[in-house]
């Protein structure tokens, strides 16, 4: 009877372990937040247009007045 009983204990301790890894994995689910979706502008040197600053070349002029 005494065997009985700790493997009802045992049975009870891995069915609330299971349950606490269940609600932990479902929290842990939670997509992370979206960077911020606009980019940084900058001025091209020459013409004076904003664009976005990785469309500039090294000198900071735009594609139109690089060429
Ligand atoms: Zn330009």
């Amino acid at each position: 009877m005494n065997l009985l009983r700790l493997l009802l204990i045992a049975a009870a301790g891995w069915l609330i372990w299971r349950l606490i890894h269940q609600v932990r994995a479902q929290l842990g689910q939670r997509p992370p937040q979206e960077p911020e979706a606009f980019q940084k502008m900058a001025r091209c040197a020459r013409c004076g247009t904003y664009l976005p600053a990785n469309s500039l070349n090294s000198q900071g002029q735009c594609g139109r007045c690089s060429e």
